[in-house]
Formats: structure tokens, sequence, C-alpha cells
């Protein structure tokens, strides 16, 4: 049994009364938080461990930290595949030219419908190699921004090569498979089914036996579908069905997009949330991620289901989506008591991370009401962190750090000109700092990040591997030209 006493910081515990001890201190024993609380209590039971494990206690100095559960991102997809051609790395370096991309403008939805219909091929078409030196890589940027517990809701990559790399990795991992059976075609009145549905369920089985095999307690399986527009009723009836037999939560993006509720009922004849429903899928079991563009009739279904809502505001602006602002729909949920998370969602090259989306959080609906205690800090806090986790159906272990809770933390130095005077670190943390100042991040115990370095991995090895593995699927699948790919990887090795 190891020991580790982390004392002396600022310890925000994103308990259920949000308590802060300024001069805190967090025992860990073997895997699990043994005590919280203030550093001198907690030195007492440090001291009342038994001998043998007391022989082996480990003393952090965290006076000029601020120590932090591990973020849990929910609603995350590995799309590291696509870092050339999805808003990637063939783009000039001017900005000038950009125009309103698919998911802007409310939402190009045939085309959306269409990109998520071609997925599996390319799914099918990586490496198993290929897809595990990607997602490894992807998930490195995860960790090394303090999540210690990912949530896939559909990726761009084979959910046995992510399950591999988490566990490589070390970080707690919820998996998923990128399900979808169905396309919304240009010109037609009806979908178009795609995909054996018998097929897309098997898949998650498999990887739900995967998960259910697993003894780490690190790796879970959640039913997802990719997205409403590409759901027949027999793939959702057949989720409803997985879910209610092995009693597991589930995720789908729903009411993401302006224009979403008038291509599902020409397509499928009624809105995404109402068919969910019908299918026994909109209860305290769903997350839904986005979920803002929803009539009076869904938004009661949502609140009477207590269902949940994972929220992006940290990629909305940059995608051109307008999850927020334009309806107000998530915050006045949250507000009448709704289970509101923040997550990143997708990107193919790194973007806003948990500390980048909570200070979103933080600013945007704050400025929204009028009110800067509609979301204070530590609710930004627990949004990325004890309320994700619930949302994930895992706040059993994680979420919090809270006596007999898996010992997953972070310390950020809070030492500097940013955090000079003010006795609230996490505030000064939401304004001035972000993913890149998460100096240690520990996963059931284990330091696997250290002064912003792997501890276990090579980061340098991780990102030779991706790029090669990149370049490979690039050129070969995504038939992007050889001297466009050598042209970025010379800039990179320059
Ligand atoms: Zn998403």
């Amino acid at each position: 049994m190891t020991a580790r006493l982390i004392t002396g910081g600022t310890v925000y515990t994103a308990d259920a009364e949000e308590t802060v001890h300024a001069r805190g201190a967090v025992l860990v024993v073997d895997d699990t938080v043994a005590a919280v609380g203030p550093a001198d209590e907690v030195a007492r039971q440090a001291a009342a461990l038994d001998p043998a494990v007391r022989a082996g206690l480990r003393t952090v100095d965290a006076s000029r930290m601020m120590v932090l559960p591990g973020f849990v991102n929910a609603h995350w997809h590995e799309m590291f595949a696509m870092g050339f051609t999805m808003r990637g790395a063939l783009r000039p370096v001017s900005d000038r030219e950009d125009q309103v991309g698919f998911m802007g403008g409310g939402g190009d939805m045939h085309q959306i419908s269409a990109t998520f219909d071609r997925f599996d091929p390319l799914i099918e078409a990586m490496a198993p190699d290929e897809a595990q030196a990607i997602a490894e890589y992807s998930m490195w940027t995860q960790l090394r921004g303090g999540v210690t517990t990912l949530g896939d809701m559909g990726s761009l990559n084979r959910p046995s090569a992510m399950v591999a790399a988490a566990r490589r990795l070390g970080l707690r991992f919820s998996a998923s498979t990128w399900a979808a059976d169905a396309v919304c075609a240009p010109g037609e009145s009806r979908f178009t089914r795609t995909r054996d549905t018998d097929t897309v369920l098997a898949g998650f089985e498999a990887l739900l036996r995967e998960a259910e095999a697993d003894t780490t307690g690190r790796l879970r399986a959640r039913p997802n579908v990719s997205y409403v527009t590409n759901m027949t009723d027999e793939l959702a009836r057949g989720m409803g069905d997985l879910v209610a037999r092995h009693g597991l939560p589930f995720s789908t993006h729903v009411g993401a997009l302006r224009h979403e509720a008038d291509l599902m009922r020409r397509y499928y004849g009624d809105t995404g949330l109402r068919r969910l429903a019908g299918h026994g899928l909109v209860d305290e079991r769903l997350m839904a991620g986005h979920c803002a563009f929803l009539d009076e009739d869904e938004q009661k279904l949502m609140l009477a289901a207590h269902a949940h809502i994972s929220h992006s505001p940290g990629k909305y602006g940059p995608s051109g989506e307008s999850a927020l602002t334009e309806t107000g729909v998530v915050p006045a949920l949250r507000r009448a008591g709704l289970d509101v998370s923040l997550s990143t969602d997708a990107a193919a090259l790194p973007g806003a991370g948990i500390a980048e989306t909570m200070r979103a959080a933080w600013q945007m609906y704050n400025e929204m009401s009028a009110d800067q205690t509609e979301v204070l800090p530590t609710d930004a806090l627990a949004m990325g962190t004890r309320i994700a986790a619930r949302g994930l159906g895992w706040n059993d272990a994680v979420g919090s750090l809270e006596p007999g809770k898996q010992a997953d933390l972070l310390l950020v130095r809070a030492d500097d000109w940013r955090y000079l005077l003010n006795p609230r670190p996490l505030e000064s943390f939401l304004w001035l700092s972000g993913s890149a100042d998460v100096h240690t991040v520990l996963v059931g115990g284990r330091v696997l990040v250290e002064n912003g370095r792997g501890v276990e991995v090579d980061e340098a090895a991780l990102r030779a591997r991706y790029l090669e593995s990149l370049a490979g699927f690039t050129g070969r699948v995504l038939k992007v030209p050889a001297e466009a790919i050598d042209r970025v990887l010379g800039q990179v090795n320059r």
C-alpha cells in the first residue's frame, strides 16, 4: 500500500456543499481518498494510519498549490485522425478567407447527416496500430489538461484502440461506439437506411463485454447514438432495450442546432427528443449533448425526466454553433434544477479543455443573466467534475474529493502574479490560467503527470507515433497528396 499526504494547499472538494479548505490537505491511501479537510485535522488522521502504511507515507508540500478533483469530460469524441482535413493542418495560415462552416448558421443538416454517415467506413479503414497511436496522443492531450475521466460520445476511431490507449495512459474511460444506421439525403422526404441495425447494436455489445471483463476499475461502457438525424426507430428501440437490460446510462446529441427540428419532422415524423422519449430513452440516465433547441413541451419532458445536459460553451463560438445564447434554454433549465455539466465536445486539433470550458460558462452564463452569482467559480468546477460524473453514472467513484472516492486529483501552482492577493485561487485560475497550467495529475492514486510532463509515457514518442500514423491514414484513406502531407510535417519538424 502506498500513502500520500498532499498538504497546505487550497483544496476545492467539489462535494455537494462545494466545501473549500484554505489550508487543506488530502490523504491518499492506495487508490482512494482516505481523508480531506483542514491540514491539521488530516495530519492527525495520517498519524493514526496503520504503522506499516505510515512508514511509506510520502508528504507533498502543496502550500503554493491549488488542489482540485480530476476533471470529468463526459462528452468527447476522438477525432485526431482528421487533424489535416477537418479545420486542420491544411488550412492557410491566414484566416481572412474563412466561410461559415457546416455546424454554423443553424447547421447544414444534410451535410452533417451525410458526414456522420461516412464515419463507419473511415473507422474500418484504420489499421489497429494506427488507430491506437492516434487515440493515445489525442487522449494524452486530455489527460495533460487535467481530464482524469473521459466519456466517449462516438468517435472517428476504433473502440478497442481507444480502450487500449486509455489503459496505456492510465486514465479512466467510458467507452462507446459510433452508432448510426440512416442518413437524411437531400431532396428526399424520408430517411434512407444505410446500415444493418443489429450489426450496429452488436458492436456495442462486444465493447460492453470488454468493459465488463476489465479488472482495473477504470473502464466502463455507455451506449450512444451519434446523432438523432442518423437514427432509425429500430436503433432507438435497440438502444432502449440495451439500456434497460444492463442498467446503463445513455447519451446522444439532440436539440443541437436550429435547423434540426424541421429536418427531423420531415424525415422521421417527429423531433429528436420526442422520438427518444417514445423509445423510453428520456429519463435520468440520458445525457443529451448540447440540447438547446427544444420547444416548451420538450423542456418539460427533460425536467420531468430528471435528464442531464452536457454543454460545451468553450467550442460553440469557434465552430459557429449557437447552443447557448440563441435560445437561452440550457441556462434556463439549469436554473429550474436540471443537471447541466460541461464538456469539450470534439476537435481534430487541440481545442478548449475543461479549464477553458469552465471559464466560458463562468463568463457567458453570468453575462446572459446579468448576475455574477449564476455560475460561481465553484459552480463551474462542479459542472466540470461532480455533476459531469453524475451524468456519466460514475459518481459512485469519482467527481469530488471525498473519503472513499477514487484519488483522482489535480495540483495547480497558484503562486505567481496571476494569483497575487486573491484569496480565491479558483477565480484567478478561471481568469488567467488553463489546461496548460495543470501541474500534477493523479488517477486512482497514481501520478500520471508531474510538472506538466508524463510520468509513465514519453510525450515526444507519443507525438512522433501520432504524426506518423496520421500521415499514413491521411494519405491512404483520405487521399491527401503526399506533397501536402510532407509540407505540413516539414513545418512540424523544422
Ligand atoms: Zn459532441
